[in-house]
């Protein structure tokens, strides 16, 4: 069913490390090998051996809009052919920061860049310069880019192929760095009690999405916004995920909590290398030229990036997500339907577009509980999975991601594969 992928893979893996250029699409946890694509249309994925795939990983999360959305595409292209980056401003940066600042309701000035690592890391340097502070504290399981600071308990790639922290974060480094668990007021408290003073920043998935989908529990976002603003710390949303997933007006939108600085990428470029940084107008303001804080990219709000974001965010509206939710209680409620007739446990987080299953009687809602699915369950309905024509992100600590172009048809056939998968495996 797989040998065209299989060759390739064989191939590549003399090429580039363990075959692929980013750890997360190499299967490591899921299987031998991964699927080379051909292409993809809205909710379908086409593999080089022909197999067709509905498609709940989206490039993990960007295509909200699903594949090769035709206006999309067509703005892309028509912008191409007027050039492809001059290293000069154009209009079209004005129009999608005019859109960004409008949407999320804390950014009053944005920054792009070319991914969601560069806005984490350049915001924390923001957040260090500003404050004239060190340490920036961090959630266990959270993922903010692989920039050395951030790297430190970092779930999602390194989770899923078990690495410990990564070898080469200088330990001067990793030493400015807090980590304590997710959704745990208590022991953030005792963070601060310890280092407040030279905490410069807290960063924080608002609705973590890298050790699978876990939401804030309770007031656990308003406790974080309280205690960094009277500690003088900056509050960092890394909504390089969320944004524009779980609401129309992000994550902050959505739970009302508005942090001094957020990070974009993924949804923001609509499939193109996006990524972007913003917040209040007093500290964006000591972003160079205009302040002393330095940050740069050559192909920074390159034309092509900015005309897929601009045209991927346009078309979404309140009624986007009106519809996400309309599709994820289906997909909710058919997953506990089967997983309760196969009599396996299953518990599953939500959050707007994104959608989350952990093979466990939870509740989820850290690292911890998150590592108690069973991944040995997980890699085999993976891969049943496939042969029912499903493609998951492939790891257990990634969510689901929906599209516009997902039908309830789909999340019907979706939740029959289930029922197969898990019917050939309890044999
Ligand atoms: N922050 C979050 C929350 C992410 O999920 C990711 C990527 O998965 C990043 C940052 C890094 O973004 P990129 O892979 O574009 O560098």
């Amino acid at each position: 069913m797989f040998e065209k992928s299989k060759a390739l893979y064989a191939e590549a893996v003399e090429l580039m490390p363990g075959g692929v250029n980013s750890p997360a699409r190499a299967f490591k946890s899921v299987g031998d090998h991964p699927l080379f694509i051909e292409r993809a249309k809205d909710a379908r994925l086409y593999d080089v051996d022909g197999n067709e795939f509905i498609d709940y990983c989206l490039s993990f999360g960007p295509l909200i809009l699903g594949h090769s959305d035709d206006k999309v595409i067509s703005e892309v292209s028509e912008t191409a052919k007027k050039g492809t980056s001059f290293g000069a401003p154009t209009e079209l940066e004005n129009k999608m920061a005019e859109l960004v600042i409008d949407r999320v309701p804390s950014v009053e000035m944005v920054r792009m860049v070319s991914s969601g690592t560069e806005a984490t890391l350049s915001a924390l340097r923001l957040a260090r310069g500003y404050t004239g502070r060190n340490k920036i504290l961090k959630f266990e399981g959270c993922y903010h880019g692989h920039s050395d600071s951030l790297l430190i308990k970092a779930g999602s790639g390194v989770a899923t192929l078990g690495l410990p922290d990564s070898p080469g974060v200088p330990e001067g480094t990793a030493l400015n760095t807090i980590t304590v668990p997710y959704n745990d007021p208590e022991s953030l408290k005792e963070a601060f009690d310890k280092y407040g003073e030279d905490i410069a920043g807290v960063i924080v998935e608002p609705v973590a999405g890298n050790m699978g989908v876990v939401p804030p529990v309770g007031d656990f976002l308003q406790y974080v916004r309280e205690i960094t603003e009277d500690n003088g710390a900056l509050l960092i949303f890394d909504e390089v995920m969320t944004g524009f997933r779980v609401g129309y007006n992000c994550a902050q939108g959505h739970y009302g909590v508005m942090p001094d600085l957020t990070c974009l990428g993924k949804v923001i470029g609509g499939g193109m290398p996006v990524g972007a940084y913003g917040g209040k107008r007093e500290i964006m303001e000591r972003v160079a030229p205009v302040g002393d804080i330095y940050q740069a990219g050559t192909l920074s709000g390159n034309p092509l990036a900015m005309a897929g974001g601009y045209h991927t965010l346009s078309q979404l509206t309140e009624e986007s997500y009106v519809y996400f939710n309309e599709l994820a209680d289906l997909l909710e409620d058919g997953l506990k339907e089967v997983f309760g007739r196969h009599a396996r446990p299953i518990t599953v987080n939500r959050a707007g577009s994104m959608i989350g299953f952990f093979l466990t009687e939870g509740p989820v809602k850290d690292f911890d509980s998150a590592n108690e699915s069973d991944l040995v369950l997980f890699k085999t309905l993976f891969q049943e999975l496939l042969k029912e024509g499903i493609y998951l992100p492939p790891s257990q600590f990634e969510g689901m991601f929906l599209s516009t172009k997902h039908t309830k048809d789909d999340i019907n056939a979706t939740i029959t594969a289930f029922d197969n998968a898990l019917a050939r495996i309890s044999k």
